[in-house]
């Protein structure tokens, strides 16, 4: 058991609204204890228009980090001194770090998925063909990061005008990421749902699969042997796609990891520890190993 806070304690939290579902405070929290650290997480109900007040406050406060959920992604990015690379290319910051009086935004969502795909597929996106289905919140995200990193990324969307925008922010991050490391430049193009049958990397990025009777967000016909096919919901654990994956001789991975990563990424940036992520997980009832 860890004591009660006291005086010296250091706080941390997650602003949204709603926000008392958040498994932000169980994840974090358990990092904490299991590292002896005497730091708390609670979860702060913000309402829509006041989260830049909320992250203003975090100097005045002491508070030494903030996780930004819905809807205060955008009003928190404003609110910032300065932004990553990341969060400034999106427009939403879903974590703020405190450097003295300087609040800085973050987006840890794309640094998720690439520690979820490295550390438990093994594979490293750099001149691999992606398929993102989705261009809302979570695939620009993933679309950024993996164009980022030296991967070509065809986006598959239901309205061609947003997979248009979420295209053109990957074709920024793979050009403003050019000539970095020598790897190879990442792009991100619009394409249909037959890319997936040439991807080394498909991820689901829309919600069909939460519920049951969703319809599949493509023929699973379409997914073959030795691709990674990806489903960023992580409850259920198993959605209709991963199964039709599995079936077809792909290797799954589900939301979890980047669930687990992301959080885990602004655990580092606040304290300077590597996050203890299977703690986190137990915690939150997961299993990492998907
Ligand atoms: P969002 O901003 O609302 O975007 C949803 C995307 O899915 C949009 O591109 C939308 O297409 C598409 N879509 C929605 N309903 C559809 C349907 N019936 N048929 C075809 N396309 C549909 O949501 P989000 O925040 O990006 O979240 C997307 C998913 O990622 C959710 O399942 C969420 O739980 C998951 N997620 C997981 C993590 C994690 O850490 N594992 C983190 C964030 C999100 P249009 O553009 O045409 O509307």
């Amino acid at each position: 058991m860890r004591p009660p806070p006291s005086g010296e304690t250091r706080v941390a939290g997650v602003i949204g609204d709603p926000v008392r579902h958040s498994l932000s405070p169980a994840l974090h929290n358990a990092a904490f204890a299991e590292l002896r650290l005497d730091w708390t997480y609670v979860a702060f109900e913000v309402p829509v228009g006041r989260g830049g007040e909320a992250v203003a406050a975090m100097a005045v406060l002491g508070i030494e980090g903030l996780s930004v959920t819905m809807p205060h992604k955008r009003d928190a990015a404003e609110a910032c001194d300065e932004l990553s690379p990341a969060a400034a290319l999106l427009g939403a910051v879903n974590c703020v770090r405190r450097d003295g009086d300087r609040i800085i935004g973050e987006n840890t969502d794309g640094a998720g998925l690439l520690r979820s795909l490295r550390i438990q597929a093994g594979v490293d996106p750099a001149g691999l063909h992606a398929v993102v289905l989705g261009a809302g919140g979570a695939a620009r995200a993933v679309i950024v990061a993996l164009a980022a990193e030296g991967a070509s990324v065809t986006v598959v969307n239901r309205s061609p005008e947003a997979a248009e925008r979420a295209a053109a922010l990957g074709a920024s991050a793979g050009a403003a990421a050019a000539g970095a490391s020598g790897a190879p430049v990442g792009t991100a193009t619009v394409g249909g749902p037959r890319a997936v049958r040439d991807a080394d990397v498909v991820v689901n990025a829309t919600p069909l699969g939460m519920t049951r009777g969703d319809p599949l967000p493509i023929d699973p016909a379409l997914v073959r042997d030795g691709q990674i096919v990806v489903d960023l919901i992580y409850r259920p654990e198993r959605t209709p796609l991963l199964e039709a994956a599995a079936q077809a001789g792909a290797t799954t991975l589900n939301g979890t990891g980047m669930l687990l990563y992301q959080a885990a990424e602004q655990f580092s940036m606040w304290t300077g520890h590597d996050a203890p992520v299977d703690a986190m997980a137990a915690a939150v009832g997961l299993d990492i190993a998907g």
